[in-house]
């Protein structure tokens, strides 16, 4: 195969270490093992001024990883302005968060466009380039306009709303059409991708037959559901090493016999941490018989400080934690254990283990990595339940789940009750139902079927667009 040049804003280059990566690094991490390439993007470096800009290129094991630099303006507008403050929000379906501002529209056009003058340095004509993300929407238009013809992929790792969501955003048609230049668009689920095909029928009015391939100009673009996932007998295996650590073995002492719920979140309003506040004080009050017979232990290491909306739920979620514990605690037993601390991710899956519960109740996401990794870290013999909210991309295909609706407080506090009484039996069947659709789909499989289906496809998309005549 060709190069492969991936594109995403953050690349912690290099990488060696997949116990402390973050989800997106992992996935990308798999997929290099296989297609040694390049990986460019931001190098969390925020310099003063643009002539301080510089662009690096480091190697390690055959791969090579080039970064480049943000001024404090493109950090403040693309990155916590148009990417986090208007596209973040919209895409989780919260049009009541979204900033518009025409400003950091120029600042996240300005980065894209910089981004595409680093790329043009580098690329050749046989290179396929994979670009990752919301923050990266108009990079392959900046790319054609440099006169690259080469093959080139998407994939949004976040939702993809209905079209009367999108279409609220001011300049939706002039962001949205920028998409006509990739070759591919992967999302998490059908329904996303059902979700973007409908606004390519309904408000941009291209021509398709079977509502994943469709033309534009004289282009045609591919759109595919392609789930992302997990090294799952990697974390298998650390949930299996780290029963035995420290981290393992004292928090298992700390709970006294005690049966443990766990949640992982970053502190994000899309992760539903003040419903899930809310419904484990309801479960508290309405089974008041598990009032110090269970700890709920939530990690939520904090994200985006320096944003309003982020600060605001963290005093927000912080007060109904004390609140609570407050409420039903007692000397001897905290309720709730509420830890803004980040862990690697080989030693949550020591504290996945030892969770009866797993509490992932997202109010939107487009995966979510921890409902997979909860499930992989289950002892078989004795696995925990996940409860998991509907709108995660994750329920599509964690079967054996229970499902809840996040925002439906008094069901969740339901589901908890049920999931703590439920038999060994029932348990264990929707471990294994859980377990074997997450075997299908294995983060190895998941690279190479975006690939190969990008690479595939210009034969049949020729086919296609000489079935069509053309538009103008
Ligand atoms: N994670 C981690 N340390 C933490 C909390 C989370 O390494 O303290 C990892 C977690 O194991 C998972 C990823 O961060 O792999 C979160 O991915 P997810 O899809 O659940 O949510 P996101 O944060 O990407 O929205």
């Amino acid at each position: 195969m060709a190069r492969l040049i991936v594109v995403s804003n953050r690349v912690s280059a290099p990488v060696r270490n997949a116990e402390r990566a973050g989800g997106l690094e992992v996935a990308l991490q798999a997929v290099f093992k296989n297609h040694p390439g390049v990986w460019f993007g931001w190098s969390g470096r925020v310099v003063a001024s643009k002539e301080e800009i510089e662009t690096r290129t480091t190697e390690l094991d055959g791969q090579q990883y080039i970064v480049t630099d943000l001024t404090r303006e493109d950090n403040k507008e693309y990155y916590n302005g148009f990417a986090n403050r208007v596209l973040w929000p919209i895409l989780h379906y919260r049009l009541d968060l979204a900033e518009y501002s025409f400003r950091d529209l120029t600042g996240y056009l300005r980065v894209n466009e910089h981004f595409a003058d680093e790329i043009h340095k580098i690329i050749q004509p046989d290179d396929i380039v994979w670009v990752h993300d919301y923050h990266l929407i108009p990079l392959a238009k900046a790319l054609r306009e440099r006169g690259h013809r080469n093959k080139i992929g998407f994939f949004l790792h976040i939702p993809l709303p209905p079209p009367e969501i999108l279409t609220a955003l001011p300049g939706h048609d002039r962001l949205f059409h920028s998409f006509y230049d990739y070759d591919l668009i992967g999302f998490q689920t059908e329904t996303d991708r059902v979700n973007f095909a409908r606004y390519l029928v309904n408000d941009c009015k291209l021509a398709t037959r079977d509502l994943e391939t469709f033309l534009a100009g004289d282009r045609t673009i591919k759109l595919g559901a392609f789930p992302v996932s997990i090294d799952v007998d990697e974390v298998a295996r650390w949930s299996q090493q780290g029963a035995r650590s420290k981290l393992a073995r004292e928090l298992e002492g700390s709970l006294g016999g005690r049966k443990m719920i766990i949640g992982v979140d970053r502190l994000d309003y899309s992760k539903g941490l003040i419903e899930r506040m809310r419904s484990f004080g309801k479960f508290l009050e309405q089974y008041p018989h598990w009032q110090n017979r269970v700890a709920y232990i939530q990690v939520t290491p904090r994200s985006r400080s320096k944003i309003q909306e982020y600060a605001d739920m963290d005093a927000q979620v912080g007060s109904m934690v004390g609140k609570i514990n407050g409420t039903y605690g007692q000397v001897a037993w905290t309720p709730i254990r509420y830890v803004n601390k980040s862990y690697a991710r080989s030693s949550l899956a020591a504290l996945y283990r030892l969770g009866s519960v797993g509490l992932v109740t997202p109010l939107r996401d487009g995966m979510n990595l921890v409902a997979k990794e909860y499930v992989a870290s289950q002892n078989p013999a004795d696995p925990g339940v996940l409860i998991l909210s509907r709108f995660a991309g994750a329920s599509h295909e964690l079967s054996g789940a229970m499902l809840v609706n996040p925002y439906d407080t008094d069901s969740v506090a339901d589901a908890i009750d049920q999931a703590l009484n439920m038999t060994l039996e029932e348990r264990r069947e929707r471990h294994e139902q859980s377990f074997e659709a997450l075997k299908a789909n294995d983060i190895a499989l998941w690279g190479e079927r975006f690939l190969n289906e990008l690479a595939m496809k210009s034969s049949e998309l020729s086919m296609f667009a000489a079935a069509f005549p053309k538009a103008g």
